[in-house]
């Protein structure tokens, strides 16, 4: 289990994935990669969210955006 707690949206989390020259915006589509949800590759928009949330920078990679994302976990 990660440290997180509490909902909040992918745009400021430090879990969320995007290219590398993508915009950190609402409408934004990139992978996330939580530890625990890697598995389910999920690709979610900035405005996405949930109760993994952990506040930090996204990171990114290329690939993070595809269907499904193909670029491997920057952290
Ligand atoms: S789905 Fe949850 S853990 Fe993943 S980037 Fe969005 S808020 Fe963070």
């Amino acid at each position: 289990m990660s440290e997180t707690s509490s909902w909040g949206p992918c745009v400021s989390c430090k879990w969320w994935q995007i290219e590398p020259a993508a915009a950190v915006e609402n409408t934004t589509m990139g992978q996330c990669i939580d530890e625990d949800l890697q598995p389910f590759k999920l690709r979610v928009s900035g405005n996405s969210g949930c109760n993994r949330y952990m506040k930090g920078e996204p990171a990114r990679a290329k690939g993070s955006s595809d269907r499904p994302p193909s670029a491997e976990p920057a952290r």
